[in-house]
């Protein structure tokens, strides 16, 4: 539910709705609205009527919040989060860019790629350090060493860094060279997972599962939030349906959905929403009219050669030609 405290409601009022609260076992999220404060109190629903808190001093109202995600629902938080990765604000009028390598390959390849995109727009370096492959043959990523060259990228051009964590144990490393964690597709339902980022102290880049509803999506913010981890930007990178043509399938509708039910940015990831670099420039335009917050773009120096999803990465040019093509789609939404 949702105590919605009085303009002038004093802090000794509001501590006591509070302790209330809390000796019922509620866990209490205090979200300073731009006018007034606010109490999201997630607990037993069965106790919330037979407390009369409306008659406690300093409560204007109580309102129970009926989706099944509390935190990361518009019910509790109407203004759109903005989320700080770095310098950089995501959920703001910008539209970001987070563009780089799927995987680290060595430290030539991502040197390479950060200063083309840093000159091009981009303002978060993606790159994967741990990669959840299909295959177990696959290259699974070169782990530590992988984040040494992020970070030095990080160093080199002043972009902050995302990149994935697959594994509870490896939070704390990846957070200690990392700026953005990010939650793959294929662990958004990985639970202990999600309850380790949400203790990690970085803002967490949390990818919709491949058969995910928007609901079970949604469920696993809640999961990084009720850690107390509000720094939580979505993005919908595709999901798996009966059309083989692409890799998977650009939910775009899933934009307007998520970001009208809750107050956290979403981004769309067009590489591997479609598995074909041919795809990736106009289904961005059409993230962007969606109202997209931003983009998550694969680019890589020489996609042929790469070792990892080179086939729906971008080169340096089409990256190029594709920034200027975004310009006017971004001005069209009202975004800069
Ligand atoms: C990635 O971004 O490198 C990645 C593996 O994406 P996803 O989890 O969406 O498959
Ligand atoms: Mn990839």
């Amino acid at each position: 539910m949702i105590v919605v405290m009085n303009l002038n409601a004093s802090s000794e009022e509001i501590s006591a709705v509070k302790s209330r609260l809390e000796n019922l076992g509620f866990q209490i999220h205090t979200i300073e609205g731009v006018k007034r404060l606010v109490l999201g109190a997630v607990g037993d629903r069965k106790i919330v009527s037979s407390l009369n808190l409306e008659s406690y001093p300093g409560v204007e109202k109580v309102v129970p919040i009926m989706k099944p995600f509390k935190m990361v629902s518009r019910e509790v938080k109407e203004n759109n989060s903005v989320i700080k990765v770095g310098d950089v604000e995501i959920g703001g009028p910008k539209v970001v860019v987070m563009a780089g390598p799927c995987a680290v390959e060595n430290e030539e390849q991502v040197l390479n790629v950060a200063r083309r995109v840093k000159d091009l727009g981009c303002q978060v370096l993606r790159g994967g350090a741990y990669k959840p492959r299909t295959s177990p043959y696959s290259f699974q990523g070169l782990e530590e060493e992988g984040l040494k060259i992020l970070a030095q990228a990080r160093e080199e051009t002043g972009l902050p860094i995302v990149t994935e964590v697959i594994n509870p144990q490896d939070v704390e490393l990846v957070a200690s060279y990392a700026d953005m964690l990010q939650v793959g597709s294929r662990n958004m339902q990985n639970f202990a997972l999600l309850k380790a980022v949400g203790t990690a102290g970085k803002p967490v880049l949390l990818k919709r599962g491949l058969s995910a509803t928007i609901e079970e999506w949604l469920m696993a913010a809640e999961y990084i939030i009720a850690e107390g981890n509000y720094s939580i930007v979505l993005c919908e990178r595709g999901i798996r349906t009966f059309e083989t043509y692409t890799r998977n399938t650009l939910d775009i509708g899933a934009v307007p959905v998520a970001k009208s039910l809750s107050h956290l940015p979403v981004i769309v990831d067009p590489c591997h929403s479609t598995g074909n670099w041919r795809l990736v420039n106009p289904l961005s335009k059409a993230a962007i009219a969606a109202g997209a917050d931003g983009l998550l773009i694969e680019v890589h120096p020489n996609p042929p050669e790469a070792l990892c999803d080179g086939q729906q990465s971008l080169s340096p040019k089409n990256y190029h030609r594709m920034m200027s093509e975004l310009k006017p789609f971004i001005k069209a939404a009202g975004r800069c």
